[in-house]
């Protein structure tokens, strides 16, 4: 069996404290294995944000283990989650309504590739076949629709070929044929380059395209029956 690509064990993160405490996530344990693509649905403020910032190395929780690509990061200091975050873990956010306006797609990834360092596993120009945008390098984001900005996000979350792939709620800003598109290359993209994914979602429509699904309740997650 391969190594976990994540790990989270009892994972316990509360806001505030005395009457208003809230968990937000009260004791989360999952495993992802490399080549896995999970969805964690449920309601607002279930908890499903504070367990990606968890996996994405950018909240320590209270208390529980995290590992990420076999690095155990419970208590490393903000330079080593850092680190973690630059060479292990992509991002997909909600809509990539994040990509620098001015930056056409080739140079967004050019961007992505300067910050994290590339490592050479494939060049721009191969994620920008994979994610099916090579005909449309030299666009800027205002001149691609939703499901286009969307690829290039993904493809700029591959530039450091992370082992992780955090992805919140990708399909939020697209119609159903789109979001349908978008999941599937996720998925794919897990599976054929051996990267876990985990995607935080409200559209129970494309839940077909993940390998498992966890629903979030109340900070609690358990896989879905
Ligand atoms: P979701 O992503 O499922 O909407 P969140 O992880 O954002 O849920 O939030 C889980 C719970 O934690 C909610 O009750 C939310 O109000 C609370 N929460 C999240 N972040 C903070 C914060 N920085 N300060 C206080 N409460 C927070």
């Amino acid at each position: 069996m391969t190594t976990p690509a994540l790990i989270l064990d009892d994972v316990r993160v509360s806001y505030g404290d005395g009457e208003s405490q809230v968990h937000a996530l009260d004791g989360v344990s999952l495993t992802v294995h490399p080549g896995e693509f999970v969805a964690v649905v449920g309601p607002s403020g279930s908890g499903k944000s504070t367990l990606l910032a968890v996996a994405g190395a950018l909240t320590t929780p209270d208390s529980g283990r995290v590992q990420v690509a076999n690095e155990e990061i419970t208590g490393f200091d903000d330079a080593e989650l850092a680190r973690i975050r630059r060479e292990h873990v992509g991002f997909v956010f909600q809509s990539s309504g994040n990509l620098p306006s001015a930056l056409r797609a080739r140079d967004q990834l050019e961007l992505a590739a300067r910050v994290v360092g590339t490592r050479g596993r494939r060049s721009n120009d191969e994620l920008l076949e994979a994610v099916g945008m090579s005909h449309r390098a030299g666009h800027r984001p205002a001149t691609l629709s939703g499901g286009e900005r969307q690829r290039i996000g993904i493809a700029r979350a591959l530039v450091g070929n992370p082992k992780l792939l955090l992805v919140d709620e990708p399909t939020a800003a697209l119609d159903r044929h789109r979001s349908h598109e978008i999941v599937a290359l996720l998925a794919e993209e897990c599976h054929q380059v051996g990267v876990a994914g985990v995607m935080v979602t409200h559209d129970q429509d494309v839940l077909e395209h993940c390998d498992w699904v966890y629903e979030m309740v109340d900070g609690r997650l358990t896989p879905r029956g």
